[in-house]
Order: C-alpha cells, then sequence, then structure tokens
C-alpha cells in the first residue's frame, strides 16, 4: 500500500488507498457516496458520525478528522500509524475493520465498522460488574484479538474497557490505535530501525492500565498489553480498575509498589488468574499461551471461528 514509513512524518496526512477488504478492489469512495447520520461521539481530533452507503445501504460508522488541527497539534504521525495497524489487522472479527479512507480539503475521512452496542465500558458502569460467564466469554474474546495482534507485530498500548466497542451481536471490537506500535514490518519496506525497539519516549496510554515496566524503564512491549488485559479482567468483575488514586501521580504509585485489593467475593479462580497477570516483571507476567490453558478459562473453545461464531453469554 503507498503508505509513508510509519517514522516519517514529514510526508503529511496520510495517501487514501481502498483499505483491504472486501478482497474485490473497492472504487475509491468519497463523503458524497455516504448519508451522514447521528453522531456517535467525539475524540479529541475527531467526531464519529454514524453513516449510511448511499448504494449498498450497509451502515458504517464514518471518524472524520479535521486536517488542520491535526497538523497543527502535531497529531500527523497517530493518524498514520493508526491506519497501518488497521489496515493490517484487516481480517480478525475483534478488531475494527477499515473499510475506506479518504479526504476532501479540509477533512480525512476513515469509513470503518460500525459498533451499535457502544463501548464496554459503558456496559460495565451500567450493570456495575459482568458475571462470570460474561467475564469469562469476553475475556476470551479480548485475548484472541491482542494475540492476533501480536501476531501481526502490533503492540496496543492503549488496551481498556473504552476502547473495546460490541457489535450488533454483542462481540467486541478493540479499537482506537493511534497510540499502538509496530514493532516488526513486512520485508521489504524500508523502516527506520529506532522504531523496531519498543522504548517509549513520553508516556503513552491511560494511567490506570499502563504497566510498571513504561513507568520505571520507559519500555512498553508486548506483554504491556497483557497487565492492561489484566486490568480489564479485574474490572469486568470488581466494576472498577485495579489502580486507581485520586490523581495520576498516585495511580502510578500504586501501580510500582503493586498495591491493589480485591472486594470481597472475587471470585478464587480469576483472583488466581489475575495474580500471574499483574506480575511487576514482564518477563515474569503469564504469556497468552498460558492465560488459554488457565482453569479460569477452561471453558473457552479457543478454536477462531468457533470463538467468534458462538453467541455471547447473556448479561445478567
Ligand atoms: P481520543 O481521540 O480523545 O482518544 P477516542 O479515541 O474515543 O478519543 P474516537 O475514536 O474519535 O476518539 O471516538 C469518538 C467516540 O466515537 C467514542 O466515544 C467511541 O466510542 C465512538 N466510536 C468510535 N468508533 C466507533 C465505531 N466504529 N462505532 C461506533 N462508535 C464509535
Amino acid at each position: 500500500l503507498p503508505l509513508p514509513p510509519v517514522d516519517d512524518y514529514s510526508g503529511g496526512l496520510p495517501t487514501p488507498v481502498p483499505a483491504p477488504r472486501p478482497s474485490n478492489p473497492a472504487p475509491q469512495k468519497q463523503a458524497q457516496d455516504f448519508n451522514f447520520g447521528k453522531s456517535l461521539g467525539e475524540g479529541s481530533y475527531s467526531t464519529v458520525i454514524a453513516a449510511t452507503d448511499r448504494q449498498s445501504l450497509k451502515e458504517y460508522a464514518i471518524k472524520v478528522l479535521d486536517k488542520h488541527h491535526i497538523t497543527k497539534e502535531k497529531k500527523v504521525k497517530y493518524v498514520h500509524i493508526e491506519k497501518e495497524t488497521l489496515v493490517r489487522l484487516g481480517d480478525h472479527p475483534g478488531i475494527i475493520q477499515l473499510y475506506y479512507t479518504f479526504q476532501d480539503a479540509q477533512s480525512l475521512y476513515f469509513v470503518l465498522e460500525i459498533a451499535p452496542n457502544g463501548e464496554l465500558l459503558s456496559l460495565i458502569k451500567r450493570l456495575g460488574s459482568l458475571d462470570l460467564a460474561c467475564t469469562c466469554y469476553y475475556g476470551a474474546e479480548l485475548l484472541d484479538a491482542i494475540e492476533y495482534m501480536h501476531s501481526k507485530g502490533i503492540i496496543h498500548r492503549d488496551i481498556k474497557p473504552e476502547n473495546i466497542l460490541l457489535n450488533k451481536d454483542m462481540h467486541i471490537l478493540v479499537t482506537d490505535f493511534g497510540t499502538a506500535k509496530i514493532i516488526d514490518y513486512p520485508e521489504g519496506l524500508d523502516y527506520s530501525p529506532e522504531s523496531q525497539d519498543c522504548r517509549a519516549k513520553s508516556f503513552v496510554g491511560t494511567a490506570e492500565y499502563v504497566s510498571p515496566e513504561l513507568l520505571t524503564q520507559k519500555y512498553a512491549g508486548k506483554m504491556a498489553d497483557i497487565w492492561a488485559y489484566g486490568c480489564v479482567l479485574y474490572q469486568m468483575v470488581a466494576g472498577r480498575p485495579p489502580f486507581k488514586a485520586a490523581n495520576e501521580y498516585q495511580t502510578f504509585q500504586k501501580i510500582v509498589k503493586l498495591r491493589f485489593s480485591y472486594p470481597p467475593g472475587f471470585p478464587i479462580g480469576l483472583r488466581d488468574l489475575i495474580k500471574q497477570i499483574l506480575v511487576l516483571d514482564p518477563a515474569k507476567r503469564l504469556p497468552i499461551s498460558k492465560i488459554k490453558q488457565h482453569q479460569f478459562l477452561s471453558s473457552i473453545s479457543w478454536d477462531r471461528d468457533a470463538l467468534w461464531n458462538s453467541t455471547p453469554p447473556k448479561l445478567a
């Protein structure tokens, strides 16, 4: 795809390309090809609007980014990363699909798969917490999505319930790849060597889910996503993340000291799993292959098609 190297931000905003799916090359779309409906939400640099393809009548979520604002705020890099990662991760059912991108004089448009059931965070807030069947099921879907990203050389770096959306059938869709890290590139592309390591020059992610190694060593590799995964599993059942304080500094203190506790009644099996994930040393943190074998997830069939084609448990 005619994308500039991710670490070369001198080249301006991304070139519009049809995304890789559907497999027959799609004609270039434009804003006029869609009927724009209600706003689905606002980000710091974007507005997401529900839209219908005038021809196919298929519904999408179109993320509209203001070019002037992105350039002024020096966020071009993040737009490139978001686009490139979504293109690379285009064929996993648990990762938001990017169908088309295009631009006009003012805006960039990302035509995304729509997630009509909102964020996992809202669901947890609405219900207070998830029951064990849902925690196990959504925990399995999230783990499978993370495993896939990592297999494609992508570290998400901002896994949290706000970035986990729900599709019409209540399966999860991981989104928000703007702060992702691409750690290995396909052969033949000349990417700069410094982009291959996992040192983070500045804090990325969200305070409550940030890994201890990022705070103490400015390093966030694949295991940082596993740390955040442990925080999300805890939050599904406890209703709040394990490390939360009045301000970011105090939250960071709790994280580096591994200071957290389980609310009364927190299930023993899940406690055992989380204890092995929320481990300060990333080398000692339970890897995905072992998490999949843990007793808490023993009811899960890890065959990808079987997992994503099964019906999620009813929300209680
Ligand atoms: P920020 O850029 O500040 O980190 P953000 O990542 O939430 O914020 P957007 O990705 O622009 O910003 O999303 C804005 C809102 O739109 C969010 O509330 C999100 O839940 C919603 N949204 C994003 N993508 C979709 C989608 N594909 N389907 C439905 N809603 C979406």
